[in-house]
């Protein structure tokens, strides 16, 4: 069976122009209120959808004053977003912040208790007013309304209006439409809230992955990058001098008798004279010099686009700043010294071939007496 036969398309004709009162106040009623709900899908922000809300129920569904309100059920609390003042004005109230008592208003213990439309007639209109004392102040006689929006089992909010200004009774048109806009406010407190919760847990992960990665590549004592993320940064490099035709030099360094160390004062002040020798590398070296641990006592650094001379001198004055700062940075007298291999290429080489010349360069030094740099010739 062909698909054109299990399915038939209707076209929907587009409206020639947009419903006015004149085809009936329903009609238009409905049509208003499902232009706010698609811009709902939009809205981001809670306060600006009250505002619409607000809008929507004074200019077009002829509700005489009209506000919606959010509850904090923990400090037991109304707060103002977007409502009208006594002339039917549509104002802000953002700042408005009044203790949710039911002595100031019986609408919180209906709403508290039922949650649904609360209908009253002849009951005292309020109005909230900026002063300390009294805070709710009655304005009038006549109808009130509230209907409640909820969110995870609890009401947040709900949406009140009264017929302070006109003093017609709530007809059912206007009962359905104000229970619709209170379902459309509670879905779009919910979406938003949800949006927001996921933005927030988003960031979270985000932090978490970056700190993850950040420790996964450096070491936890030092802080240094550790040996993974030397190999990676090798590559880098040596790519970069390949290509620019640049020097590339390993110069590797080894603490002297550092077992000494741990053995005659103990693994702590071991572990402060390693994180001395990491500051004294950020004292000494420039930031594209790259340094990392690659275990133990033993170091790698990186020398980018310098002669061997240069290569030489910067080892020279790594060495000579173990000798003066990480002895007494780790609380001793005697000064903690180390030895240096440096091998040093006008054209780079694989790591291996890199890390082994510079390896016996060490060796030699450490031979030769420590306390030195030795470049492999
Ligand atoms: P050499 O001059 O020949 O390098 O002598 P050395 O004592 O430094 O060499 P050896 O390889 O025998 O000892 C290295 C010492 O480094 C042994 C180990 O306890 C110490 N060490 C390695 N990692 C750490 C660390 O994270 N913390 C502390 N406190 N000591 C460490
Ligand atoms: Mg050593
Ligand atoms: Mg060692």
């Amino acid at each position: 069976m062909a698909s054109d036969q299990l399915f038939r398309t209707i076209t929907m004709k587009p409206l020639k122009k947009p419903p006015s009162k004149e085809d009936g106040l329903e009609v238009y009623y409905l049509h208003e209120l499902y232009l706010a709900s698609l811009a709902a899908y939009d809205e981001t922000d809670f306060y600006d959808m009250a505002q619409h809300i607000v809008r929507l129920a004074v200019n077009k569904l002829d509700f005489d004053r009209f506000g919606v309100l959010l509850y904090d059920d923990v400090t037991e609390t109304i707060h103002g977003t977007w409502g009208t003042d006594a002339r039917g004005n549509i104002v802000d109230e953002s700042t408005c912040h009044t203790p949710a008592t039911e002595k100031l208003s019986p609408i919180v213990k209906e709403v508290r208790d039922r949650g649904q439309i609360v209908v009253w007639e002849d009951t005292p209109i309020v109005e909230f007013s900026e002063t300390e004392e009294a805070q709710i102040e009655v304005i009038g006689q006549g109808w009130n309304a509230a209907y409640a929006f909820w969110y995870a089992g609890k009401p947040v909010g709900w949406i009140a209006a009264d017929n302070a200004l006109q003093h017609g009774p709530f007809d059912s048109i206007h009962q359905q439409l104000f229970r619709m806009m209170g379902d459309l406010l509670g879905e779009s407190f919910r979406q938003i809230k949800q949006n927001n919760e996921i933005t927030q847990l988003n960031q979270k992960l985000e932090a978490l992955n970056e700190q993850l990665s950040k420790e996964a590549s450096h070491d936890h004592l030092t802080g240094l990058p550790n040996r993974k993320l030397f190999y990676q940064t090798f590559d880098k490099k040596h790519s970069f001098c390949a290509r620019e035709g640049h020097c590339l030099a390993i110069a590797l360094l080894d603490l002297d008798h550092f077992k000494c160390v741990n053995d005659e004062f103990g693994h702590a002040t071991g572990d402060s004279a390693l994180q001395a020798l990491a500051q004294t590398f950020k004292k000494v070296l420039r930031n594209h010099d790259f340094v990392a641990r690659l275990g133990g006592e033993e170091f790698a650094i990186m020398i980018v686009g310098k002669t061997r001379a240069e290569s030489l001198a910067v080892c020279e004055r790594v060495r000579a700043a173990v000798e003066e700062f990480v002895g007494p940075a780790a609380g001793l007298r005697q000064p903690i010294t180390a030895s240096i291999g440096l091998y040093h290429r006008e054209q780079p080489e694989d790591v291996s071939a890199m890390l082994k010349y510079a390896d016996k360069a060490l060796y030699l030094a450490k031979d030769q007496g420590r306390n030195q740099v030795v470049a492999f010739e």
